[in-house]
């Protein structure tokens, strides 16, 4: 090819690239470094509350204010608002008119667990044992779940409304708690001729608890009894107070660094908090910002964005009239609809990379790849786009002009070859207020897996590009 085919290539074609080559030293500290504190926190933040309350720390450390106890907003006022303890917004107002319109980012905070149900300890005489039974929450493959280390973490309210919170399994002399599968020996017939969907079917996530009875002849349930007195020991609680609570089973241990280059981050939880760290940094770091930031984290977006802590609730809708109340003083219904009609949003969720064991299910020209950086997708949805959210070119221009403009490594992509499947995120909702949105965020593999994978490069970028969208005018 001679040299002038090749400039012609460079002006015209467009292909996405390695993050980490030619990167200097000096980068890729500043890589490693980002990343030590991403694996810190989603370590510490397993469950919605978690992260609530971890992010809450940060906030109060770098001069955000509860809005609550807010009365008058000015340009650069830090403010956050928590919703039930489990979904949250915070903002950094701008220095323009509020009713120009915001810069929003919404990722989600929840994972797929395993819960547990309301009455979930039982004996079995015959295995001699005390076990839990749950519900899997969220869209997880059920026999990835087995023979893992799982912890405890959760909220128990009592009946008086006091409560406890657990963590146990996650300290190096903590218990941990398991769902056992079936030896190979005997698995021939039970479970040789089923399905991948019921190769572990959802009553049989059972966790293990403990097998020692209690020292009283009367009791008929001697080894369950043993556990409940455990509880009652440790935390006060009674069988009925498992009704109240909120007990999340999780992978056990924290965030590790993959591959022999240390690239890779391998975690519980990537999807999504890997968004929601990085929007709270790009948040934490924005300098007085033209438009208003806002970020909102929320709950259920793995069960469809349901419910008030959820994408599909008005609670956006509530932080944004609150800040233009704060701002303006008075403010008209008209006022809240220009300002949420003006607004930009980028729903930070992560995307689907390619797992060289099943290059298969993606279309490689449009897949998206670990360390080629933050992926923007356009469309999501399942089978011709359903349900999904698809972002108009003019806003994809937009966002082109925002990532080159600040020489941000990214990538377009779908989420796997047409009609291979799909899903959606909390984009979707934030659309029908009429924001302009798009979906943009690191790939991971194995997602909703217990140990899902992502390069550091690609979580630094995606930090990168948030920052830069807080900071942009239009
Ligand atoms: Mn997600
Ligand atoms: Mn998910």
């Amino acid at each position: 090819m001679s040299k002038e085919e090749s400039t012609l290539e460079k002006k015209l074609t467009f292909c996405p690239g390695n993050v980490w080559k030619g990167l200097s030293s000096d980068v890729i500290d500043g890589i490693n470094k980002f990343n030590d504190g991403y694996k810190k926190f989603i370590g510490d933040s397993k469950t919605e509350r978690e992260f609530i309350s971890n992010a809450k720390e940060i906030l109060d450390k770098n001069g955000f204010k509860e809005l609550s106890k807010t009365k008058k907003l000015a340009p650069g006022s830090k403010v956050y608002k928590i919703n039930k303890n489990k979904n949250m917004a915070f903002a950094v107002i701008g220095r323009e008119d509020i009713r120009k319109g915001c810069n929003i980012l919404a990722s989600h905070i929840d994972s797929p667990r395993l819960d547990l149900k309301g009455r979930p300890l039982f004996e079995d005489g015959d295995a001699m044992m005390a076990a839990l039974k749950t519900h899997y929450y969220g869209s997880i493959k059920k026999y990835q779940w087995v023979n893992t280390p799982l912890a405890i973490h959760g909220r128990v309210v009592k009946e008086d409304g006091s409560s406890v919170d657990l963590c146990i399994g996650e300290e190096g002399d903590d218990p941990v708690f398991a769902v056992s599968d079936l030896l190979p020996h005997l698995s021939k017939i039970l479970q040789g001729e089923r399905k991948m969907r019921e190769v572990i079917k959802g009553e049989e996530l059972i966790v293990l608890m403990g097998g020692i009875p209690v020292e009283d002849e009367e009791a008929k349930e001697k080894i369950k009894l043993n556990i409940l007195k455990i509880l009652n020991d440790r935390y006060g609680m009674v069988e009925e107070d498992f009704v109240s609570a909120e007990i999340e089973l999780v992978p056990a241990g924290p965030a590790r660094d993959v591959g022999l280059d240390r690239s890779m981050v391998g975690a519980y939880g990537h999807d999504d908090r890997a968004c929601g760290y990085t929007s709270l940094m790009a948040a934490v770091d924005v300098k007085k910002p033209l438009r208003t930031s806002i970020v909102v984290l929320y709950d259920k977006e793995e069960i469809g964005s349901v419910g008030n802590t959820g994408a599909s609730s008005m609670f956006l809708e509530s932080f944004m009239s609150d800040l233009l109340v704060r701002t303006k003083g008075e403010s008209y219904i008209k006022d809240l609809q220009n300002m949420l009609e003006s607004s930009l949003a980028i729903s930070g969720d992560v995307s689907a990379g390619v797992n060289p064991s099943f290059k298969g299910v993606h279309e490689m020209k449009n897949a998206a790849k670990l360390g080629c950086g933050i992926v923007v997708t356009k469309f999501t949805g399942a089978g011709g786009k359903f349900s999904g959210n698809d972002a108009h070119a003019e806003y994809m221009a937009f966002i082109r002009r925002l990532l080159n403009g600040n020489s941000i490594r990214w990538q377009p992509c779908g989420l796997g070859k047409v009609d291979e499947g799909g899903g959606g995120t909390v984009a979707r909702f934030i659309a029908n207020l009429n924001i302009d949105i798009v979906d943009a965020g690191p790939p991971v593999i194995g997602m909703h897996s217990p140990f899902e994978i992502i390069s550091k490069a690609d979580v630094y970028e995606t930090y990168r590009a948030y920052k830069a969208f807080l900071e942009t005018g239009i």
